[in-house]
């Protein structure tokens, strides 16, 4: 049964650039899976958060943002699960760890524009996982780049090779469709986003007459280009794009519904459902009768005063039935999920029961931390859960120091909850916070006042870059320590942390002390 359910899995982020088009390729995707009024509430959050960049309105949303970072649909018999992840202004280390949920990755590209910086660091934490990636090309109804050109570029990007599934015919005002290489067919585009591209025409072979007849202006040309790739790109292999060594390509338009249904056929053919995990204990199979997750997001909630978070949790093995005790393995405390939420999902049965691959989310005060295993009882602590070195730094101070007892206590639990990273200082002094996202010192220092009463000053600190360090003899680490005391501060888990304030410094402690590891990423443990 678990293993049934299990194989039906697809759990996927969508990654991009903002504007690219991630929200409205959302929209569509819940539209073909028939769950429309799921799509409604997509658009609403992003009307909501483009309305304004003040994180107060923000935060009057956190609702709607909770329920809508999780959408659940079924299409083809398969249950997807879809992970929001959070675009420019909102972006932070969360953004990183939602990558660690998913089993596939959907990266999309606005074709005008190409690979850009922000998809860049979201694909380089699917590379190292070596998580699928697939690749939609949108904008295709626009003058956008040459797909040659755009093919290349994801390549390098991606450092894998780009496997064509679909060719475009034209671009912009002169967009005629695409050709799709497997079926050896063309889909006609027609405008417009009232229509499910089931109902696009569709021209049979790559040298039908009809095709030069008809689009006499583009048909040689996307022949060519069609000759051309399939001779020389390499052969699809479902092997290499598991491994993370290849990526499937779609062209279309997402605001059209074109080119989207590929898409959600290749998210059910080809990304793979959930596969085993490792905890320090043993590795973890998804199909095990014996519930096991792990929390990889934690957000706050509605009510600021009643500090309420939800948990994240990815379900690594078994069956998760509302109501259940599980147990955190960090302090061997039980917990009731009577009120676990509900993400969106088209059918109510889908929310009280779950299954490895799934995610539901603990509402909690504070019993749950990020990285924490969940379990029936046995002893587990799942590893990979990372949290990067901060490339932003602030230094806190508070006005009144009365109240450093609530400063205290509220960047603990901000900690915690991973909405940025608390450091102490080797010699004591003002506490150091760093961040990945500068919009992350705003949200702390907004929820400081408002959550726990304290006005923090934050001020740029000297520290452009943080290592974890670590050593084989304990004795030169602390040797190391001693000697760079003043640039050794320790982080929530009081694991030492070297601070630089320029790459050169780096280089230098690096060269002279060749005993001494460097960490860029920790991984909760
Ligand atoms: P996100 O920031 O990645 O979520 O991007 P959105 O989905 O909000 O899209 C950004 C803008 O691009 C919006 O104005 C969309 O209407 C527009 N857009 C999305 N897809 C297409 C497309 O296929 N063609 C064109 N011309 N515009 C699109």
């Amino acid at each position: 049964m678990v293993g049934h359910e299990v194989a039906r899995r697809r759990t996927f982020a969508i990654i991009s650039h903002p504007d690219a088009g991630k929200t409205t390729l959302t929209e569509k995707l819940l539209l073909f899976a028939g769950a429309i009024h799921i799509a409604g509430s997509v658009k609403a959050r992003k009307a909501s958060r483009h309305a304004t960049s003040d994180w107060m309105e923000i935060e009057k949303q956190r609702g709607i943002s909770v329920a809508s970072s999780v959408m659940q649909m079924e299409y083809g018999g398969c249950v997807i699960n879809l992970l929001d992840t959070p675009g420019h202004q909102d972006f932070s280390e969360d953004t990183y760890r939602v990558l660690t949920a998913v089993d596939a990755a959907l990266m999309v590209i606005d074709a005008a524009n190409g690979v850009e910086a922000q998809t860049l660091r979201l694909l380089n934490v699917c590379r190292a996982r070596n998580t699928p990636i697939l690749t939609f090309v949108n904008k295709m109804d626009r003058e956008v780049r040459d797909p040659l050109d755009l093919i290349d570029e994801i390549e390098r990007a991606l450092n894998m090779a780009a496997v064509p599934f679909t060719w475009p015919m034209g671009m912009g005002r002169g967009f005629n469709g695409v050709f799709d290489l497997r079926r050896d067919s063309m889909r006609v585009f027609r405008p417009g986003s009232d229509r499910l591209d089931d109902e696009d025409e569709v021209i049979e072979g790559l040298n039908n007459p009809e095709i030069a007849e008809r689009f006499s202006k583009n048909a040689a040309n996307m022949q060519q280009e069609v000759e051309l790739i399939r001779g020389a790109s390499p052969e699809f292999s479902h092997a290499a794009f598991l491994a993370g060594q290849q990526t499937p390509i779609f062209f279309g338009s997402a605001i059209n519904n074109f080119g989207v249904r590929e898409v959600l056929e290749a998210l059910i053919h080809l990304a793979p459902p959930p596969g085993p995990r490792s905890a320090l204990q043993r590795q973890v199979q998804p199909s095990e009768p014996k519930f096991s997750g792990v929390v990889f997001k934690i957000q706050a909630n509605m009510n600021p005063a009643h500090r309420d978070r939800i948990a994240f949790v990815r379900i690594c093995s078994g069956r998760f039935e509302r109501g259940m005790n599980l147990r955190v393995g960090r302090n061997d405390k039980d917990i009731r999920t009577n009120g676990v939420v509900s993400f969106l999902s088209q059918r109510r049965d889908l929310l009280d029961i779950a299954y490895a691959g799934d995610i539901i989310g603990i509402p909690n005060h504070g019993t749950l931390q990020l990285g924490d295993t969940l379990t029936e009882g046995e002893q587990l602590q799942f590893t990979g859960l990372p949290f990067f070195a901060p490339e932003i730094f602030q230094t806190v101070e508070i006005a009144d120091p009365m109240r450093s007892k609530q400063l205290k206590l509220g960047l603990a639990q901000l900690g915690e909850e991973g909405a940025i990273q608390v450091f102490r200082p080797h010699w004591g002094g003002t506490l150091l916070l760093g961040a990945v996202g500068a919009l992350q010192f705003e949200v702390v220092a907004h929820r400081l006042k408002h959550e726990y009463g304290v006005e923090a000053r934050l001020a740029p600190a000297k520290y452009q870059l943080a290592r974890w360090i670590t050593a084989d003899d304990p004795r030169e680490l602390k040797r190391f320590i001693d000697t760079n005391a003043h640039r050794i501060a320790y982080d929530v888990v009081d694991a030492p942390t070297f601070l630089a304030s320029y790459g050169a410094e780096l280089s230098v402690a690096e060269e002279s002390w060749k005993n001494i590891r460097f960490h860029r990423m920790r991984e909760h443990a």
